[in-house]
C-alpha cells in the first residue's frame, strides 16, 4: 500500500520569516503538493526563552500571503490548532516526548547523565565538525556509559540529563537534494541528549517524535540541518519507526556569504509585504533560485506546483545581493545576474 505523502514545515518562532525561511516552506509545500499529498504546519516553540511573541501568528499570515496552505496545524486566520495530531505546537506536546523517553528507556537506549558541558569541553578533542550541531563539543566518549541500570530507574531519575545511547557504524540515506550522505554518529557524535538537566526536550527528540506521531513521510528543512539527520534516524530507528524521505535545501546568505539574519530585516517577508512587494513577485524569485523558473519573474506560488522536481532543485546556497529587496519590490530591475 502507497502511503498518501505527508510533509511538515516546522518554524522556530524566534525570528520573522524572511525570503530564506520562505524558500524552505515552500519547497517542503511544492514537493507535497505536487504529490497530492498532505502538509502539516508544526510550530517548534520548545525553546521558551528564544520564542519571540507574535512571531508564530506573524509566520503563519506571512506564509499564506506568499499562497501556501496547510491541512493540519494552526488555522491560519484563527490561530487554532486544528487536525487529527493536535496539539500542533511543541511546547504542548510534552506527554508525547516521555513516552518516547520511556520507550527508550525499556529498549535500553538511554541514561542519566551528569556530566557538564565544561567536563565535555575540557576533553582532548577529536575531529568534528562544526555541522554536528554540538558547538564544537567533542563526542561524548564511550567511557562514561553507565552500565546496567536498575528496572524503572527513569522515573526515579532527577536532577540529570538523558543520553541516547547510539549504535556503532556509518548512518547513511540519499538527500533528495544532496545525493548520498554517510555519518558515523558513534565517532564524531557519540550519545547525544534527549532531555536536558533543567528540563528541557532537546530538538533532536522532539523533532523525531513529532514526525513519528504526524505520520510525516517527507522532511524538507534548511541545508543547516543537515548535521542533525544521522542522529535523527538513529533515534527513529531505536523507536521501531521508519525514516522519512529527507531533502536539504541550500540557505539563502547575503552578500557576506551568511545565512540571513535580523540584520537583514529588509528581506523579511513582512517588511517587503508592508513596501508593496507582490507576493507572486517574491514566489517567482523563490521558484527561480528553486529552478523551477526559467527567470525571476512573478509566478503564483500555486502556478509552480506542476513544475516542482526535485531533480531541478540545485544544492547550493543562494545569494540575495543588496539589491534583492528592491528588486522584490519593483523599485529595481533584475539586468543579467544569475542565480549564483
Ligand atoms: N525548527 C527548525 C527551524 O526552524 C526546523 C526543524 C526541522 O525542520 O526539522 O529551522
Amino acid at each position: 500500500m502507497k502511503l498518501t505523502p505527508r510533509g511538515r514545515y516546522a518554524p522556530s518562532p524566534t525570528g520573522a520569516i524572511h525570503v530564506g525561511n520562505a524558500r524552505t516552506a515552500l519547497a517542503a509545500w511544492l514537493s507535497a503538493r505536487a504529490q497530492g499529498g498532505a502538509f502539516v504546519w508544526r510550530l517548534e516553540d520548545l525553546d521558551g526563552p528564544r520564542v519571540v511573541p507574535g512571531m508564530a501568528e506573524a509566520a503563519r499570515r506571512d506564509l499564506a500571503w506568499l499562497g501556501l496552505d496547510w491541512d493540519e496545524g494552526p488555522d491560519a486566520e484563527t490561530g487554532v490548532d486544528r487536525g487529527p495530531h493536535a496539539p500542533y505546537h511543541q511546547s504542548a506536546r510534552g506527554a508525547h516526548y516521555e513516552a518516547a523517553l520511556e520507550r527508550l528507556a525499556r529498549a535500553g537506549r538511554l541514561f542519566p547523565c551528569r556530566r557538564s558541558r565544561r567536563d565535555l569541553a575540557g576533553l582532548a578533542s577529536a575531529p568534528h565538525g562544526p555541522d554536528h550541531g554540538l558547538d564544537g563539543l567533542p563526542p561524548y566518549p564511550r567511557a562514561w556509559r553507565p552500565g546496567a541500570l536498575p528496572e524503572g530507574w527513569l522515573g526515579a531519575a532527577t536532577d540529570c540529563a538523558l543520553r541516547f545511547r547510539v549504535d556503532d557504524g556509518l548512518v547513511c540515506f540519499d538527500d533528495r537534494v544532496r545525493g548520498r550522505v554517510c555519518e558515523d554518529t558513534a565517532a564524531d557524535v557519540g550519545d547525544f541528549v534527549l532531555k536536558r538537566r533543567d528540563g528541557l526536550y532537546a530538538y533532536q527528540l522532539a523533532v523525531v517524535a513529532d514526525d513519528l506521531a504526524m505520520g510525516i513521510t517527507e522532511v524538507v528543512r534548511g541545508a543547516d540541518l543537515l548535521g542533525s539527520t544521522a542522529r535523527q534516524i538513529g533515534l527513529i530507528e531505536a523507536l521501531g519507526g521508519t525514516p522519512p524521505a529527507y531533502a536539504h535545501v541550500g540557505l539563502v546568505v547575503n552578500e557576506r556569504g551568511e545565512k540571513l539574519s535580523k540584520r537583514d530585516g529588509a528581506l523579511a517577508l513582512g517588511a517587503l509585504r508592508d513596501r508593496g512587494a507582490r507576493p507572486e513577485a517574491v514566489a517567482g524569485w523563490l521558484g527561480w533560485t528553486l529552478g523551477l523558473l526559467p527567470d525571476p519573474a512573478p509566478c503564483p506560488a500555486a502556478d509552480l506546483v506542476a513544475r516542482f522536481r526535485w531533480s531541478l532543485v540545485p544544492p547550493g546556497p543562494v545569494v540575495a545581493d543588496g539589491a534583492l529587496a528592491d528588486r522584490l519590490v519593483g523599485n529595481a530591475g533584475w539586468g543579467t545576474r544569475n542565480a549564483e
